[in-house]
């Protein structure tokens, strides 16, 4: 199992969620979008999940 970092996406942030949880996804696009102004779609952050989880 591995983390969803915005370390990982270039940003100076220690925000990280565990993707075996199961509102990982949405909790980093949340944090996505009011801390980073940056809107992922659910689509784009499952692949990141998938890959991270394989
Ligand atoms: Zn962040």
């Amino acid at each position: 199992m591995g983390k969803i970092s915005c370390k990982n996406y270039g940003f100076d942030c220690k925000f990280e969620v565990d993707s075996s949880e199961s509102d990982a996804i949405n909790r980093f696009q949340k944090h996505s979008m009011v801390v980073h102004g940056i809107e992922y779609s659910s689509g784009t952050l499952s692949q990141i999940v998938m890959r991270i989880k394989n």
